[in-house]
């Protein structure tokens, strides 16, 4: 691994731009809720990255069927810990399974357009950062998944 202090918002704003055209074709509207000061964690930036890929990639393709499709991105600051939250407006999990989605292969996607392995993948990559990534359902409808993550200073 290369760790290094990484950007909070900085990942999010690699992971959106690969997504952009695709967020432009599908209508997606995009909520970005994040403080004024850069917040950052001890992170290899390029797993980092590959969460919040795995995290908005899933979040789009539940939105496929959705009249008005909103994804609310937020990086929310307390002093020792960050969350980065992915929320959709999607179908939501159903919630007896709200455990198994991140076991290796769950999948409830047609054959090849999902192998079931990002958010095993995900979560393994979080928990390696002494962090912790969760799913819930939101009660207007949709999901949210958050990465929990320790806070570090401002290395500047
Ligand atoms: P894959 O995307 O290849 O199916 P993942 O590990 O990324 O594998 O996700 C596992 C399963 O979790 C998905 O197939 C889907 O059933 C469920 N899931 C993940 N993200 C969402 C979401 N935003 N809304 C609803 N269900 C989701
Ligand atoms: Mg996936």
């Amino acid at each position: 691994d290369n760790l290094t202090a990484v950007s909070v918002a900085s990942c999010f704003a690699y992971a959106l731009r690969l997504f952009q055209s695709r967020i432009h074709e599908s209508g997606v509207r995009v909520e970005q809720h994040w403080p004024e000061q850069a917040v950052w964690v001890r992170a290899d930036p390029v797993r980092l990255e590959q969460v919040l890929v795995n995290l908005i990639g899933n979040a789009l393709q539940a939105m496929n069927d959705t009249a008005a499709p909103c994804l609310t991105l937020a990086i929310v600051a307390e002093s020792t810990t960050v969350y980065l939250d992915v929320a959709d407006n999607g179908p939501g999990i159903d919630e007896a399974r709200l455990a198994q989605i991140f076991e290796p292969f769950y999948t409830t996607k047609s054959m090849g357009s999902g192998l079931g392995l990002g958010l095993s993948i995900s979560r393994r990559i979080v928990e390696d950062l002494d962090g912790q990534l969760d799913a819930c359902n939101l009660p207007g409808g949709g999901a949210r998944f958050r990465v929990r993550l320790p806070r570090i200073a401002d290395p500047n």
